[in-house]
C-alpha cells in the first residue's frame, strides 16, 4: 500500500468501533479460535457489573487492566480466556425499578404483584445489559462474549439451588432466630460488611435503672431490657446477682433478671448493662446463655411494636425523644454525655440500621465440614491464604483479609426481596382439617369452619406482627367485640396469626385520628388516609364522610415451626399444600460461586477443567471481602479446590484533587464522554500509568488529554518510519546494526523487551507504561529518528583529522538499514504497547501487515546479549548533544545560528569522531572539531562532561558582560548548598539517625556541587 496516504493525525472516533468489529469478527476473543498450538491457559472472570448499572470510571478501570493482562496473555500464546457476565444485584435492581415504577405510575411492587413486578425487572433488567455490552466494546475489552453468564441465567440459577441443597444435607445451611442487622427502610436483613459506619456525635445516656445506672446511647431499647448483667467478679455487685427485679422506666415497668456474665467490662460506665436481648447480637447471646426471655419492641418498619406500651407505633427517633423526656419528668436521667460514636448504616441506602431479632436462613462458618476433612469453610478459606495456594496483591491485604475472616460470624443468606434466587426450600402444614394456631404461652385449635376470616393486604402483615393493634375497615364484617379472627395475608391466602376483637367504633373517615399509634400507620393530611383507604378498597368512593369500622384486636402469631413440614430440593416437592420460602437469596451467594458456576458447574464441562481454577481475579480492594473472600470459600468447599491463583486489588478512581467522584460534588469523569472525546487508547492510558495496585488514582481529564497528545506521537513516529520505509512490510528478523545509533536503539529494545515481559508478569502496569512511554518519546523519536534523519540527509564518513569535516553525499552511512531497523523496532513496539493501547496499535500494524491481526501476533523476544557498551557509549553522544544543547539555551543564543564546536576528549576522540554527523545534526552545528588535546579557544563556553570537554566559541555572539554575571551569581547559589551539605554531613546527629543510604545520596550530592562549581568557575575564566 501506498503509505504516503496515511493522515496526519488520529482520529480515534473514526477507527474505534471497525477495529473492535474486526476482532470479534475474527473470533479470537474466544480461546478455541486462538491460532497455533496453545496448551497453558489463562482464565480471568471479569467481576461481574450490576445488570442495571451505567458503566462509570470505575468499571472503566478494571475494565483497562483485565483486558491489557489478557491481551498480553494472548500475545505470550496462551489459550486466554476473559469471561464476561453481570449480576442481577438483587437489592439495587429491585429498588431501582421500584422507583421508576413509583416516579413514572405512582405504583409499588406490592400493587402489581410479585410475579408482574418480577416481568418488569426482566424487561428493565434486558435493556440494561445491552446497554453495558456496548459500553465495555468502547473500552476495547477483548472478552469472550459468546460465554457471557448473568448470576440469574438458568445455568447459574440451577448452580445457586445446587449450592444451597448440598451445604443445607451438609448441615451448613441452617434456619435460625438471631439477630440480623435490618434495614427498616429496604426492609430487608443486610449481611454484616454490607452494614457501614457513620462517625458521628452522639449523646450517652445514664440512666437510674432499679438500684443501679446504667448508660447507653439507644434508650428506646432499654423497654425491651429482659436483664441486667454484670461481670462475675465485680464486687459492687454481687449481692444481686440472680434477683429479679421490677425496673421504673417513668411511664412504663419492665421486669430483670440480674446476671453475671464474663463478657462485661467492669470498667466501663457504671459496670452494668441492660440487656436487650431482641436488638442486640452480644445481649441476644447472654440473654440464651441465661435463658432471659425475648421482647421485640422495635419492628421491622422501622418503628416502636406494642411491646413498647404507650410508645408503640412511633418511628425510633421520635420514641427516644418522648422516652428520654419522660425519663427526665421522672427523675430518671442521671446525666447526658456527648460522645463520638459509629451509627450503622445501610451501605445501600444509608438508613439507620435496627439490629432485630428475625428467622432467617444462615450459612454455618463454624461447624466442621466432612468435605473439607474435618474443617470449618472459615478454616479452609484462611488455609489456602496462608499456604499461599493464593497470592493477595498487594500484600498488605493479607492482614485484612485473615483479620475478617477470624471475626466472621455465621452469615445470614437470606433477603426479604422478590428480586432475586427464591430460596429452594418449601413449607407444608399438616394436612388437618383444623388451622392450627398457637402462641408461646398456649396452644389450642379452632375449626377453621367456626372461625372467621380477616385479610390483611401483604404489605401490612409485617406492621400487625410488629404490634398494630388497630385496622380500618369501609365494609361492615359484622364483628362483634370477643370475636376469635384468623388473620389472612390477602396475597397467599396463608394465615399468619389470630386476633380477639376487644374493641368496634363506628365512625366516619374523616374522624380517624391522623396519627394514632396503635393503627402504626401516620398520615400528613386526611387526603393521605383517603388515598390509603382506596388502594385497599379500589371499587369504592371514599370521602371524609364515609362511613368507616375500627376494629382493635390483641392479636397472637402463629408458631408454626414446630409443625410445619420443610422440603429442600432442586425442583418443587410432589403433593399438595406446599409454599416456597417467599425470600431470595443473597446476591453475595450466587456470585460467591462466579468462577465455577460460569463455566459449568454443577456439570463437570470441558470448560471447568480446562479455565478453573481461574489465574487472576482483578477487583476492587472495597470488595475483598464482600465478594473475593466468599468465592474462596465457596470455591474451596464446592470445588475442592481455589477459585483463582492470584488476586490483584486496585484502588478507587479519584479526581484530581483526591476526592471521591459523586453526583453531588458534579467531578464525575464519564469514561464514554471520554472515549468519545480522545480515543479509548487515551482513557486506557490514564487509568493504568500511575495505578498501582491497593492505592487510589487521580485523575483529570487534562491527564487523558494529555494521553491522546502521545497517542497522536505514537502515530506520527510511526507514520514517518513507514513512509521513510516504502512499501511496508514485515521485518522477521533482528537486522545486523551498521551504527553506534542502530546497536544502541537495538539494545534498549532488547532491554525494554526484558523489563516489559518480566513486570508485565508481576502486573507492575504503571512502570511498564513508563518505560515503553520513555522509549518511545525519549529515545525512539528524540533520538533514533532524528539520527536517522541526519542519515537521510546523507552526510559522509568522518576523517580522522581536526579538520572540517566535509559534506559527501556519495556515501551514505549505512544506508539503508536504519530502515530495516525502524521498521524492525515499530514493529515490536506496537507488540508492546498493545495491551495497553489496542485500537491505535492494530490501525498501524495494519499497514505493516493487512494480512494477520496484532492482537494474535507473537510476543518479542529480546535477542542475544544486550549490548551495553553501545548503551554506554551513545549516551556519551547524548550527553555531548545536550551539553551542547543546554549552553546555547542558558546563553539564549538563537536556535537557527549555526555554531561551530570544539570537542576535546583523550580517551574517546576516536568515538565522537564517527557520530559527528549525528552531533552536527542534533545540535544543529555548522562545524565540529575533534581532538585528544586542545587549547581552550578564546572567549567560548565550556561545559565539561563526564568523558569529554566541549567548547562554544561565543565571541560576538552574546553580551559577555551579562553572561558572567549570570555566572557568578550562580557559583554563589552553588556555594551556598555547598555549605548546607557540609554542615549537614558534620552533624553527629543527622550521623546517627538517618539510614546510611540517605546520608550516601547527601555525599553524592555534595560531590556532584564541588564538581559543577568548578565547572561554572572554569566558564567564568574562559569568558573573563
Ligand atoms: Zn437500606
Amino acid at each position: 500500500m501506498d503509505n504516503k496516504e496515511i493522515s496526519k493525525a488520529y482520529e480515534p472516533k473514526g477507527v474505534e468501533d471497525s477495529v473492535y468489529k474486526k476482532w470479534e469478527e475474527s473470533g479470537f476473543f474466544n480461546p478455541d479460535n486462538l491460532p497455533g498450538r496453545r496448551e497453558k491457559p489463562f482464565t480471568i472472570s471479569m467481576p461481574p457489573p450490576n445488570a442495571t448499572g451505567i458503566l462509570h470510571i470505575g468499571h472503566a478501570e478494571f475494565i483497562t487492566i483485565q483486558d491489557l493482562v489478557i491481551r498480553f496473555q494472548r500475545l505470550l500464546g496462551k489459550k486466554a480466556l476473559w469471561l464476561p457476565g453481570t449480576d442481577h444485584a438483587a437489592i439495587a435492581t429491585q429498588t431501582k425499578v421500584e422507583k421508576i415504577l413509583k416516579d413514572k405510575e405512582g405504583r409499588s411492587r406490592h400493587d402489581l404483584g410479585r410475579e408482574e413486578f418480577l416481568k418488569r425487572v426482566k424487561d428493565y433488567v434486558k435493556n440494561s445489559q445491552h446497554v453495558i455490552r456496548g459500553q465495555l466494546k468502547k473500552m476495547g475489552s477483548s472478552c469472550d462474549w459468546s460465554r457471557e453468564r448473568y448470576t440469574l441465567d438458568d445455568g447459574l440459577t440451577l448452580a445457586v439451588n445446587t449450592a444451597f441443597v448440598q451445604m443445607y444435607n451438609d448441615g451448613l445451611i441452617y434456619r435460625g432466630t438471631r439477630i440480623v442487622n435490618w434495614c427498616p427502610n429496604c426492609a430487608s436483613t443486610l449481611a454484616d460488611d454490607e452494614v457501614e459506619y457513620l462517625e458521628q456525635k452522639g449523646k450517652f445516656y445514664y440512666i437510674k435503672y432499679g438500684p443501679f445506672v446504667i448508660a447507653t446511647t439507644r434508650p428506646e431499647t432499654k423497654l425491651g431490657d429482659t436483664g441486667a448483667a454484670v461481670n462475675p467478679g465485680d464486687k459492687r455487685y454481687q449481692s444481686y446477682i440472680g434477683q429479679e427485679l421490677e425496673v421504673n422506666l417513668g411511664k412504663v415497668k419492665i421486669h430483670i433478671k440480674v446476671i453475671a456474665d464474663e463478657s462485661v467490662d467492669p470498667n466501663f460506665g457504671t459496670g452494668v448493662v441492660g440487656v436487650t436481648p431482641a436488638h442486640s447480637l452480644i445481649d441476644f447471646d447472654m440473654a440464651s446463655k441465661n435463658n432471659l426471655p425475648v421482647i421485640q419492641v422495635i419492628g421491622p418498619d422501622g418503628k416502636m411494636t406494642n411491646n413498647a406500651g404507650p410508645y408503640a407505633g412511633l418511628p425510633v427517633a421520635e420514641c427516644r425523644k418522648l422516652f428520654v423526656n419522660d425519663l427526665e419528668k421522672a427523675g430518671l436521667i442521671s446525666k447526658i454525655e456527648e460522645v463520638d460514636n459509629n451509627l450503622s448504616i445501610c451501605y445501600r441506602c444509608e438508613h439507620v440500621i435496627e439490629p432485630l431479632i428475625s428467622k432467617q436462613w444462615f450459612i454455618n462458618v463454624n461447624k466442621p465440614s466432612k468435605k473439607l476433612g474435618g474443617k470449618t469453610i472459615k478454616e479452609k478459606a484462611l488455609e489456602v491464604v496462608k499456604d499461599g495456594e493464593i497470592e493477595i496483591i498487594p500484600e498488605r491485604f493479607v492482614k485484612t483479609y485473615y483479620h475478617w475472616l477470624e471475626n466472621l460470624r455465621d452469615w445470614c443468606i437470606s433477603r426479604q426481596l422478590w428480586f432475586g434466587h427464591r430460596i429452594p426450600v418449601w413449607y407444608r402444614k399438616p394436612r388437618t382439617e383444623n388451622k392450627e394456631l398457637g402462641t408461646e404461652s398456649s396452644k389450642f385449635k379452632v375449626q377453621s369452619s367456626k372461625l372467621k376470616t380477616i385479610g390483611f393486604h401483604e404489605s401490612v402483615v409485617p406492621q400487625v406482627l410488629a404490634g398494630k393493634t388497630k385496622t380500618y375497615r369501609l365494609k361492615d364484617h359484622k364483628f362483634k367485640v370477643g370475636d376469635v379472627l384468623a388473620f389472612e395475608n390477602s396475597q397467599t391466602t396463608e394465615i399468619f396469626g389470630q386476633g380477639e376483637i376487644n374493641k368496634i367504633v363506628e365512625t366516619t373517615v374523616g374522624q380517624i385520628p391522623l396519627d394514632d399509634p396503635a393503627h402504626g400507620a401516620t398520615y400528613k393530611k386526611v387526603e393521605d388516609l383517603i388515598k390509603a383507604l382506596k388502594f385497599h378498597y379500589p371499587n369504592r368512593e371514599v370521602t371524609k364522610d364515609t362511613q368507616v369500622f375500627v376494629y382493635s384486636y390483641k392479636f397472637t402469631p402463629v408458631q408454626n415451626s414446630k409443625t410445619e413440614e420443610i422440603y429442600v430440593g432442586l425442583t418443587p416437592p410432589k403433593g399438595e399444600g406446599w409454599q416456597q420460602d417467599p425470600d431470595t437469596l443473597d446476591t453475595w451467594f450466587s456470585s460467591g460461586l462466579w468462577t465455577f458456576s460460569t463455566l459449568g458447574w454443577p456439570k463437570m464441562t470441558k470448560d471447568l477443567k480446562t479455565f478453573h481454577p481461574t489465574s487472576l481475579m482483578e477487583t476492587g480492594y472495597d470488595i475483598l471481602f464482600f465478594w473475593v473472600a466468599r468465592m474462596i470459600i465457596m470455591s474451596t468447599y464446592f470445588m475442592s479446590e481455589v477459585p483463582f491463583r492470584q488476586v490483584y486489588l486496585h484502588g478507587m478512581v479519584r479526581d484530581e484533587k483526591g476526592r471521591k467522584m459523586s453526583k453531588s460534588l458534579d467531578n464525575a469523569i464519564d469514561p464514554l464522554d471520554m472515549i468519545a472525546k480522545y480515543g479509548a487508547d487515551a482513557t486506557r492510558l490514564s487509568l493504568v500509568i500511575g495505578n498501582t495496585p491497593g492505592n487510589d488514582l487521580n485523575i483529570s481529564e487534562a491527564r487523558i488529554a494529555g494521553y491522546r497528545n502521545f497517542v497522536n506521537k505514537l502515530w506520527n513516529i510511526s507514520r514517518y518510519i513507514l513512509m521513510k520505509a516504502g512499501p511496508a512490510k514485515l521485518v522477521e528478523k533482528q537486522p545486523l546494526p551498521k551504527t553506534l545509533a542502530d546497536r544502541w536503539i537495538l539494545a534498549e529494545l532488547n532491554t525494554l523487551i526484558d523489563f516489559t515481559s518480566v513486570n508485565l508478569e508481576k502486573y507492575n502496569f504503571s512502570v511498564v507504561g513508563e518505560k515503553i512511554y520513555e522509549f518511545t518519546w525519549s529515545k525512539l523519536a528524540d533520538w533514533y529518528v532524528e539520527v536517522s534523519k541526519s542519515e537521510a540527509q546523507g552526510s559522509g564518513p568522518t576523517p580522522s583529522t581536526m579538520l572540517r569535516v566535509p559534506r559527501a553525499k556519495s556515501r551514505g552511512r549505512a544506508q539503508g538499514n536504519s530502515e530495516n531497523i525502524l521498521l524492525y523496532v515499530l514493529q515490536s513496539l506496537l507488540k508492546l504497547w498493545h495491551p495497553f493501547t489496542p485500537f491505535v496499535t492494530e490501525v498501524i500494524w495494519a499497514k505493516l501487515n493487512p494480512s494477520a491481526m496484532l492482537m494474535v501476533q507473537a510476543w518479542p523476544k529480546a535477542k542475544g546479549k544486550v549490548d551495553k557498551k553501545a548503551i554506554k557509549d551513545f549516551e556519551l553522544i547524548q550527553n555531548i548533544i545536550t551539553a551542547i544543547r543546554n549552553l546555547r539555551a542558558e546563553s539564549k543564543l538563537p536556535p537557527a545560528k549555526r555554531l561551530k564546536v570544539f570537542i576535546v576528549s583523550a580517551k574517546n576522540a576516536g568515538l565522537i569522531k564517527t557520530e559527528v554527523d549525528a552531533i552536527k545534526h542534533l545540535a544543529r552545528l555548522e562545524d565540529v572539531v575533534v581532538a585528544v588535546k586542545g587549547k581552550k579557544p578564546d572567549k567560548s563556553l565550556s561545559a565539561v562532561i563526564s568523558g569529554a570537554e566541549i567548547y562554544l566559541p561565543v565571541s560576538g555572539m552574546i553580551d559577555v558582560g551579562q553572561e558572567v554575571k549570570r555566572l557568578s551569581l550562580e557559583a554563589k547559589r552553588v556555594e551556598d548548598f555547598i555549605i548546607h551539605l557540609e554542615k549537614k554531613l558534620e552533624n553527629k546527629q543527622f550521623l546517627e539517625r538517618a539510614p546510611k543510604e540517605i546520608i550516601e545520596v547527601e555525599r553524592e550530592k555534595l560531590i556532584i556541587n564541588k564538581e559543577n562549581l568548578e565547572k561554572i568557575n572554569q566558564q567564568l575564566k574562559t569568558l573573563k
